[in-house]
């Protein structure tokens, strides 16, 4: 399920090709991932509109466009829920079985494509004004992380992937920030020490920016074929993809040697999600 890092990259990468292309035609496939937008008024606002500019909030990639005669400019909402893959291709290539929207740009089309349709391409953004700070912007700061913590009563690998506390951090890296501040997943939010909040609050941002940084140095297939919910996993075949699971270093490995103590990384279920941690490093 891709989180902040998977997002960011696919956004460095579409960004370029997008910006200044308008959209000649617009086809809705799957009207579910446009809601509550209705159709009609998608290819209103979007035929014609030219992309200025595309940046990324938490999970979310936000596509700002102009459209001729109506300012300011319009914003347009992707998230790519579980499976959604979002890509250019030539004009004339066939779709893929699962394309939800295609943006027609002349001479490529702009595909969203999304095996279980949980993803959005829209024009509400109201999703936006729950998240909170960006983990690499001011806004997230050790004290306010520190307050936001206090008044939880959850654990803290539960209160983590609370998008209101911190934008963009997901199942996976809220283990491997775990993992590296040394701190219990199980751990009540409210009781972390104000060191331990001060480490988490450093991890967060190092699992973030090391997986940003190896998404944008591996050579990704942008339209590959996405046989696996991985990290990265539309990127290309097997190698990058493995290269990357070696650098998780709890997620997933249940049973493996902690890369520290060489206890076995144990498995348990938060909130009906995997966490993944050890035992030994990470007892308080
Ligand atoms: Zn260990």
């Amino acid at each position: 399920m891709p989180e902040l890092p998977e997002v960011e990259v696919l956004v460095r990468h579409l960004a370029p090709l997008l910006k200044g292309k308008t959209i000649r035609g617009v086809e809705v496939r799957r009207a579910r991932v446009i809601r509550p937008t209705s159709e009609q008024q998608f290819k209103r606002v979007l035929v014609g509109a030219r992309f200025k500019e595309l940046t990324r909030r938490g999970k979310y990639l936000l596509f700002a466009l102009q459209s001729p005669g109506r300012r300011p400019a319009v914003s347009l909402l992707g998230h790519l829920g579980m499976t959604g893959r979002m890509y250019l291709q030539p004009a004339g290539a066939p779709f893929a079985r699962h394309v939800a929207v295609v943006l027609r740009l002349g001479g490529t089309n702009f595909v969203f494509e999304d095996t279980r349709y949980f993803g959005r391409l829209t024009l509400d953004v109201k999703a936006l004004s729950a998240l909170g700070p960006e983990p690499f912007s001011d806004g997230f700061e050790v004290e306010g992380f520190f307050q936001a913590l206090k008044r939880s009563a959850q654990p803290i690998k539960v209160k983590l992937l609370d998008q209101s506390l911190v934008a963009g951090v997901g199942n996976i890296y809220a283990s491997e920030a775990l993992f590296r501040a040394g701190v219990s997943p199980r751990l009540t939010a409210r009781r972390l020490s104000a060191v331990q909040v001060e480490r988490l609050w450093c991890s967060v941002r190092e699992v973030l920016a090391e997986a940003i940084q190896f998404g944008s140095t591996v050579p990704l297939d942008w339209e590959g074929t996405g046989r696996q919910d991985r990290l990265f996993y539309y990127g290309q075949a097997d190698g990058p993809r493995a290269s990357y699971e070696e650098r998780l270093r709890v997620y997933d490995r249940r049973g493996q040697p902690c890369g520290r103590c060489k206890t076995p990384i144990k498995r348990i279920v938060q909130a009906a999600r995997s966490t993944f941690y050890c035992p030994r490093c990470q007892k308080t």
